[in-house]
């Protein structure tokens, strides 16, 4: 079905170089196989065209021919997948009716089979942050890790992350560039992204939850949870912590109770926040350990990023946070005088 592969096609355009529609049954762009040439940026030797009732793709660098539902197998799976939904439609025939399985059965099918969301789903839908120089330059301005950044993606064109997840496929999600901060579950399961606007958007903070029932807890995947855990507001703040996971917001109390013993809780330094004071006494109550910013070097500098740009090393924050740790009563006092700072 032409038409039909035209129209999956055209979904991948956004993520090719130097794609365009030549007319409307060619389609040119930087041949993601070989990369094209290294030498010269503008060179686009990867064609679709049509052979008889489909089209196919071939690049006159590297040789790889191949069909062009084939190349969006290889390269955009989850365009892939939506192709075949439709496709199957189109040729009539119904998706099949799901089994009932028994109880026995329900017990040991795991998450992956309701959602199925992994890796593979982000690289169709985004970009490596590190692979992209405008994404890459953006986070190396704000000073975050190099190898941080390999753990990060875009996406050029915020409507994309609808692809995500068949609950957003028909959100309007804008068209901002955003760094697209991927949550795993325990599991390596995907379970949201918050995509950070990279312009001035209002929205500044998307964030998707793909499961209702899956707290969003970023980095939560690789903590190991017999040693001190960080904990931050933002992902991006966590992102200079060692062993650090982040709420993505100031509601802490979806931290489970495998976390609580080792959890230092650090809210942004905002001393005149009610909110935050409110906040802060709410987690000493509960019997966590907080992080308290009495130290005169952060003054006035309002989160750990902030502080990194203020010309602090890793290591200094760090510093600054272990020995700005309190619990219970200590915690109280010290709010106190914090609130005076
Ligand atoms: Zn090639």
């Amino acid at each position: 079905m032409l038409w039909l592969e035209r129209k999956y096609l055209s979904m991948c355009i956004a993520h090719l170089g130097h794609a365009k529609w030549k007319n409307e049954n060619t389609l040119n762009h930087r041949c993601p196989y070989c990369g094209d040439s290294k030498k010269n940026q503008y060179k686009a030797r990867g064609y679709h065209f049509v052979v008889e009732q489909n089209f196919v793709y071939k690049c006159h660098n590297c040789g790889k021919a191949t069909s062009s539902v084939h190349f969006m197998k290889d390269h955009f799976p989850t365009i892939h997948r939506d192709y075949l939904k439709e496709w199957l439609t189109e040729q009539g025939v119904k998706p099949k009716p799901k089994k009932l399985l028994s109880a026995n059965e329900y017990k040991f099918t795991p998450q992956q089979d309701l959602l199925n969301i992994s890796v593979e789903t982000l690289k169709a839908v985004c970009w490596p942050a590190w692979d992209k120089i405008v994404s890459r330059e953006y986070l190396q301005n704000r000073k975050i890790p190099d190898e941080k950044i390999e753990e990060l993606w875009y996406v050029n064109n915020s409507q994309y992350l609808s692809n995500l997840s068949e609950k957003y496929k028909d959100r309007v999600l804008g068209n901002d560039p955003r760094i697209v901060l991927p949550f795993f579950a325990e599991n390596g399961e995907l379970v949201g992204v918050s995509g950070r606007a990279m312009n001035d958007s209002p929205l500044r903070y998307l964030t998707m939850k793909f499961l209702e029932d899956v707290p969003l807890i970023y980095n939560l995947n690789k903590v190991d949870k017999t040693k001190t855990i960080y904990v931050t507001e933002g992902p991006i703040d966590s992102l200079f912590l060692p062993n650090s996971i982040a709420v993505g917001g100031s509601d802490f109390k979806k931290l489970d109770d495998s976390i609580k013993d080792n959890a230092v809780i650090i809210f942004d330094n905002e001393p005149r926040s009610k909110e935050i004071i409110k906040k802060l006494k709410e987690v000493i109550d509960l019997g966590y350990k907080v992080v308290i910013w009495h130290n005169k070097r952060v003054n006035g500098i309002k989160d750990i990023n902030d502080m990194i740009m203020d010309g602090l090393s890793q290591t200094n924050v760090l510093d600054i946070i272990n020995t700005s740790i309190f619990d219970g009563l200590s915690a109280k006092l010290k709010l106190t005088e914090y609130k005076k700072t």
